[in-house]
């Protein structure tokens, strides 16, 4: 595979000021495919000041002409879609097919998203005697995950482009190749110098290096809880501005009026997407206690078809997590129906997939995110019962509902501590605004109310 062995700086491929790599490696095979540069605190600073020395006459530059910038990056990622897919296939392991039509595809839509709300956003607005601007918060630290890679950077980088920020990247470790992808198609895409700047390197170094800097104005992660919490501790020391997408354990509630085998496929399908590595996958099932043994069975049927087109899960750390978790379930008292702990082939970071029946909330595997391909089945008694057990973790990052009527599900719905709701299946839609109720995060991505995390108002008063 392709690997730069510098950083995109000031619109240049430079050197890293350290001697380190990290290693990128294929988790379906185990081999090492690339190397890139692990970058230090130096290589932070060249990249925050090129963003500050960018900032200004990015700043003042109309709206017309990022809309026209972010187009033509849409444009080359567009062209390029074959190569991100790829490249997200070699580094994260998912299917060529997902990779297409997922990793590769979405980034495209978001980015014209932006190009779109560039052109038509209001940057001004009459309030009474006043005249409010919106103008870009500043430098922006964009520190992203593994999990959905290019998909996770488009979706920042993408509005702070739009609203007239600058931008330095920290990707994840995992997956830093189609990072560098991105950056080049910045480049093709006649974005100036220093407006998008590019270090990969460690979460502890070159990610806390970044988060710390004073010359950043505002932090957006996308990751942990545990991560996101310290980084939000020192933004808040430094009072900055900070952006947090961080765990979920979603509810896909399937109510007594559902169609039940379809609602069960769709949610098996959900979980096991991306080898269960979505921070919004629907990973507890509910269902009627009347309806419970034949969920069960067709989740379990459901699930046993993945076996073989399923993906590996990114590393042999997050395997080995995963797998602890099942071996947790099974020691809690779940009655294991697909998959379980043992690795499925001999080489390569596979987890079978796997469902649990007869989980309980209080269960581990109830509570905390696994980030792997385990759905949990719960049972409840009635309505009431349904909605405390969605509504008893600590996250609220998204979920699903299934009734007969549309109407009852959004009456469900609208219950729900959660910031976003699928009804009946309905489909991903890269305008509304993803983000989470308590511990899922602070702030919002996508569509408008992502680029308003990018602004901040100045009213002049007449
Ligand atoms: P992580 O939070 O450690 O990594 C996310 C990003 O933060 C990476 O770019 C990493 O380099 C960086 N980072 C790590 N430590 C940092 C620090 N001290 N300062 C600044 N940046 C730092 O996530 P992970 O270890 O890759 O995954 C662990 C778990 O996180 C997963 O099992 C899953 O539960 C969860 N996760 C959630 C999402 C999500 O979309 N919400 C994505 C990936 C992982």
């Amino acid at each position: 595979m392709k690997a730069h062995d510098g950083m995109y700086i000031d619109g240049e491929w430079r050197p890293a000021t350290g001697p380190d790599v990290i290693e990128v490696v294929n988790p379906a095979d185990e081999q090492v495919i690339g190397r890139v540069p692990a970058g230090t605190a130096e290589d932070v600073d060249l990249a925050v000041r090129a963003a500050l020395a960018a900032l200004p006459a990015w700043a003042a530059t109309a709206p017309a002409e990022r809309a026209a910038r972010l187009a033509a990056l849409r444009d080359v990622l567009a062209a390029r879609k074959d190569e991100i897919a790829e490249t997200v296939t070699a580094e994260l392991g998912s299917p060529l097919k997902f990779s297409q039509n997922v990793h590769a595809a979405v980034p495209v839509a978001v980015a014209g998203s932006y190009a779109e709300l560039a052109a038509t956003h209001p940057f001004e607005e009459k309030v009474g005697n006043s005249t409010v601007h919106l103008e870009p918060v500043g430098v922006v630290a964009a520190i992203t995950p593994w999990n959905y890679p290019l998909h996770q950077i488009v979706a920042k980088v993408a509005p702070a482009l739009a609203a007239g920020c600058t931008v330095v990247l920290k990707p994840a470790e995992d997956t830093p190749l189609v990072a560098q992808l991105f950056a080049e198609a910045v480049h093709e895409a006649g974005v100036p110098a220093g407006v998008f700047n590019l270090v990969t390197g460690l979460g502890p170094v070159a990610g806390q290096a970044l988060a710390e800097h004073p010359g950043v104005d505002l932090v957006s992660f996308t990751g942990s809880t545990a991560v996101g919490r310290q980084i939000g501790a020192t933004a808040g020391a430094a009072l900055k501005k900070v952006a947090l997408e961080l765990g979920g354990k979603s509810a896909n509630v399937i109510l007594p009026s559902a169609d039940l085998a379809k609602a069960v496929n769709v949610g098996v399908a959900n979980v096991m997407s991306n080898s269960g590595q979505t921070c919004s996958a629907w990973t507890r099932m509910l269902v009627h206690r009347d309806q419970y043994e034949e969920a069960v069975e067709l989740a379990a049927a459901a699930a046993a078809k993945y076996g073989e087109r399923i993906g590996p899960v990114v590393n042999a750390k997050q395997q080995a997590r995963v797998r602890g978790y099942i071996e947790k379930g099974v020691a809690e008292g779940a009655r294991l129906v697909a998959g379980g702990p043992e690795s499925p082939r001999d080489q390569g970071y596979f987890v079978a997939p796997t469902v649990f029946a007869d989980v309980t909330s209080e269960m581990t595997i109830a509570q905390e995110e696994i980030f792997g391909p385990v759905l949990s089945i719960l049972r409840y008694e009635d309505e009431e019962d349904a909605l405390r057990i969605a509504n008893g973790t600590v996250y609220g990052l998204a979920g699903a509902v299934w009734a007969g009527e549309e109407a009852e599900a959004v009456a469900f719905a609208r219950r729900m501590d959660t910031g976003q709701v699928d009804i009946n299946g309905g489909r991903f839609n890269p305008l509304a605004p993803f983000g989470g109720y308590k511990q899922s995060g602070v702030g919002r991505e996508l569509g408008s109310h992502g680029l308003t995390e990018y602004l901040q108002t100045k009213s002049l008063q007449f």
